[in-house]
């Protein structure tokens, strides 16, 4: 059976660093969908803090949509909102707060005035005391707290400003005491696995007790969506290896990291989160402001540029581009202009130091044969100059363990299960193609030989080099190296019967 294959430009030139795009109402219909996965986004991020479980319902299908008339994996990211505290409603649109003044933070629910605002779910009354610097809207409004009287804060302003409601309240460093599950958590978790998101985000997760809490209600549902925990407060980057050990995924979520501490210790914390991510093979996607004045502006900044091209090189998987496009001027433009970036900054990227890296913390760990032959499709397929990795697999396994050791040839992910394709999406380097069931390893090679020559990938008695789990069947194995010079022949050596 001659099978034909197809790979739109749009996915053989994009960066092998993959982009998230946050969707929102200015991205919410099919056409922009579809510029943004044209112009180079891989994986489209809901973020269920915003907007109605309508709207989100509608994202998840046009996404699906235009993911289906496009022919490419498109992987569905839904972040949770995460225990949390917020300001609750005022009595008018905003306050405006002067330095100097009393102002308390009220657990019972009333409107706000400029006496104080009701913070809600309760509980920051048992995380701070005396002395407590707590910041309202990422720090537009500085408070000191001067008393905890039963489950009111009093406070003093530290530094004036407006405040509106719904605001986030921050005490850095201070860790929350609130269940993991707040409601609104709960119902976004319910909506995530409902649609059958292929990612969920894990906002402020405090440590593994959190993330396990989430993975059983995951396992309660049946769903094999991967778990991506965002390393926002303190007490993650405290708890990091832990978190890396037992996340599928993790973000670098530099929105809240900038809150939660000094400013300063964001960029050193970005490159460690990275780093031991990569150790680990753990995707990692770093996030917020990458392009945050073309919110606004037509342009990015120098700054911002140079934001995009270090974490490239810094070796995130994945960058992250949230308010320019979910509510941005022209979220399509900020795609071409990190997907440019990044793919420049490609040229320069160190794949060798984060393959070397990569393999000494399997070899220290005694990871065992599936690493193993990775590394080595890695490094004999850049030894004998072949063209192309294809990785096969049944669970995904495979192509992620390939892209771990940073391979600078491409690498195809060949499964016939379109939701391995999707939860690939994120993985540096994996270009996820659907194909057959296949019944031997012979006809894996052959197609995989058609494949690369249609595609234009390689050309005849150019080099594959393929990596397979064997007995086919069976996820997670990743067992069989070869090397295939192309054309592989079709086998006509037909089978004897057994009788
Ligand atoms: P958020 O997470 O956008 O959901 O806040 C990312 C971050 O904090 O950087
Ligand atoms: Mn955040």
């Amino acid at each position: 059976m001659a099978n034909t294959f197809e790979l739109p430009n749009f996915v053989k030139n994009r960066p092998r660093t993959r982009i998230v795009c946050t969707i929102g109402p200015a991205t919410a219909s099919a056409t922009m969908v579809e510029r943004l996965v044209r112009n180079g986004m891989s994986v489209a991020r809901l973020n269920l803090s915003h907007g109605s479980r309508a709207d989100h319902e509608g994202f998840v299908a046009t996404v699906r949509q235009v993911a289906e008339k496009l022919g490419v994996s498109i992987g569905i990211l839904a972040d949770l909102p995460g225990p949390k505290y917020r300001v609750g409603v005022m009595d008018g649109p905003a306050l405006q707060l002067q330095r100097g003044e009393d102002f308390t933070l009220f657990a019972r629910v009333r409107k706000g005035t400029s006496e104080g605002v009701n913070v809600w779910p309760v509980g920051l009354h048992s995380d701070v005391k005396a002395g407590a610097k707590i910041l309202l809207d990422e720090g537009k409004v500085e408070l000191r707290v001067m008393e905890v009287v039963g489950r009111d804060i009093h406070c003093r302003v530290t530094r004036g400003g407006e405040l509106r409601d719904n605001k986030a309240v921050t005490a850095p460093g201070h860790t929350s005491t609130l269940d993991y599950f707040t409601d609104e958590t709960t119902s976004a978790l319910d909506f995530a696995l409902d649609a059958d998101v292929d990612f969920i985000g894990l906002s402020y997760i405090r440590g593994i007790e959190d993330l396990e809490r989430v993975q059983e209600r995951v396992k309660a549902a049946k769903r094999s969506c991967l778990l991506v925990s965002k390393i926002e407060i303190k007490q993650a980057v405290d708890n990091l290896n832990s978190i890396l050990d037992a996340s599928d995924a993790v973000m670098v979520a530099r929105g809240d990291l900038g809150v939660e501490l000094p400013i300063e210790m964001v960029p050193g914390v970005q490159k460690r989160i990275i780093r031991r991510a990569n150790e680990r093979g753990k995707p990692v996607i770093t996030a917020t402001q990458m392009l945050e004045s073309m919110i606004e502006n037509s342009t990015p900044t120098r700054a911002e540029a140079t934001d995009v091209h270090n974490a490239v090189r810094d070796g995130t998987d994945a960058i992250m581009l949230s308010g320019e496009t979910s509510v941005g001027r022209n979220p399509a433009r900020v795609v071409q202009y990190m997907a440019r970036i990044a793919k420049r900054a490609e040229k320069f990227l160190d794949l060798d130091e984060i393959a070397d890296r990569r393999q000494a913390y399997t070899h220290a760990q005694d990871h065992g044969v599936g690493d193993a032959i990775a590394y080595s499709a890695v490094v004999a397929g850049e030894d004998i100059k072949a063209k192309v990795i294809l990785a096969f697999t049944e669970s995904g396994a495979t192509p992620a363990r390939v892209a771990a050791f940073r391979p600078s040839l491409p690498v195809l992910s060949l499964s016939p299960d379109p939701a391995v394709g999707r939860r690939l999406s994120l993985r540096w380097g994996v270009i996820p193609i659907i194909v057959d069931v296949y019944d031997t390893v012979q006809d894996m090679f052959f197609a995989g030989s058609e494949m690369v020559l249609q595609l234009g990938l390689a050309r005849e008695t150019d080099r594959a080099v393929a990596v397979v789990g064997m007995p086919i069947g069976i996820g997670g194995t990743t067992n069989l190296l070869r090397v295939i010079t192309l054309p592989e022949p079709k086998s006509n050596v037909r089978r004897r019967s057994t009788r």
